[in-house]
């Protein structure tokens, strides 16, 4: 068995909203195809990927780097140990060749939206959903309840607080118990409006999380911190540049409540940086690495490693995206849940039709690989790609 061909489109998923930070108006996705010669049920397998949301596509590195080292790798020598399946651990080394440590810049974006599409190409070869496939190589049992939370509270222009009180309520009657808005984008007063706001909407049905996209200096996340901790807060995300440590450890001194950061860290050693130096509390805060920006799950499963020699649970992480790998490395390897956007980022993000949020939790179902054929239209735009 080998892989055929390696296909990648870059493709629109701008929208009006910003953050703190960003604006989507212009934001792109890679989605890549791995295409092999092995049959299930009488259909090629055809593994498939896309970069989260917040990064753009890759189509330019993936074309000039990637897919070649790919294809041009020794079949057998990226087969697993029954030559009968791929291997991602020998394919990430494949594609990896040839480049040097450190300064991850966006590659990691470009070969975990690879990564993507191999791991789905191997549990599809295998014949089982990757959650199983996970937990079976893990020696531990998969859990196919997952805990999701809603994220959106995004700004946009004329959005009062009577649309944002309605848009989470809109998350809670389908079935969400934690939603999430973005805070740091306008002054701390108007923030302060905008959260009393929601809290007043949700009641007691529901947790509220605030996320401030790395926009803040101590000064100001101090600040903020003074004004959030009078709330019961799910948590406090991203408050100053991902790659500040210093700050973030400042931060704990401030605010006793739960923080979350970690989607912008794109490898395992930035990883451990953040364990070593950035003061987050095992008890109580949030990881929030990304796989699909940041190598894969390839390099993701050494990050949990690292977590494990920094005595911190796998249950700690709630990865930042909102897409299908990640509910299956959460379902298969024992994450404590993971993001979903209800309303954004479609046809990517989200889960196959028919699942339901309950509780705040959803299960998953028994679909080969990720899981991709059982979302209509996302299913659609891909096999438009490679098949
Ligand atoms: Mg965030």
């Amino acid at each position: 068995m080998r892989i055929v061909d390696v296909c990648e489109v870059t493709k629109p998923i701008s929208s009006p909203i910003r953050n703190a930070y960003i604006d989507f108006s212009k934001m792109t996705a890679s989605l890549v195809a791995v295409v092999t010669d092995v049959e299930r049920d009488g259909r090629r397998v055809v593994g498939y990927g896309f970069n989260s949301n917040g990064r753009y596509g890759q189509g330019g590195l993936i074309r000039e780097r990637f897919r070649d080292r790919i294809l041009q790798a020794d079949p057998q020598g990226v087969l697993d140990e029954t030559g009968d399946n791929l291997c991602p651990h020998k394919l990430w080394a494949a594609m990896m060749a040839n480049e040097k440590p450190g300064g991850h810049g966006e590659r990691s974006v470009a070969v975990g939206t690879l990564d993507m599409a191999i791991w789905d190409a191997t549990a599809k070869i295998a014949g089982k959903p990757l959650f199983r496939l996970l937990a079976e190589r893990k020696g531990r049992t998969a859990d196919p309840r997952v805990f999701v939370y809603a994220a959106g509270g995004y700004y946009y222009p004329g959005k009062d607080d009577g649309a944002l009180r309605a848009e989470m309520r809109g998350y809670l009657d389908r079935g969400y118990t934690v939603v999430k808005m973005k805070i740091g984008g306008a002054p701390i007063d108007e923030d302060r409006r905008r959260i009393e706001a929601v809290l007043e909407e949700i009641g007691s049905q529901a947790q509220l999380a605030v996320d401030a996209n790395g926009r803040f200096d101590l000064e100001t996340g101090i600040a903020y911190a003074r004004m959030l901790r009078q709330y019961p807060l799910f948590w406090y995300e991203e408050v100053g540049d991902p790659l500040d440590y210093a700050l973030q450890a400042a931060l704990s001194e401030f605010y006793p409540g739960p923080m979350a950061t970690g989607e912008n860290l794109f490898s395992h050693q930035d990883a451990r940086n953040l364990l070593r130096y950035g003061g987050m509390r095992p008890d109580r805060d949030w990881l929030q690495f990304d796989c699909a920006l940041s190598y894969g799950l390839v390099e993701y499963l050494r990050t949990l490693d690292v977590l494990q020699q920094f005595g911190w649970s796998p249950s700690r992480c709630i990865p930042h995206g909102g897409h299908q790998m990640s509910l299956n490395i959460a379902a298969g390897l024992g994450l404590g849940g993971n993001e979903s956007y209800p309303d954004l980022f479609q046809p990517y993000g989200g889960f196959p039709d028919g699942v339901r949020v309950e509780g705040g939790y959803i299960t998953m179902p028994e679909l080969p690989g990720i899981g991709f054929e059982g979302k209509s239209d996302l299913i659609k735009v891909m096999r438009d790609l490679a098949e």
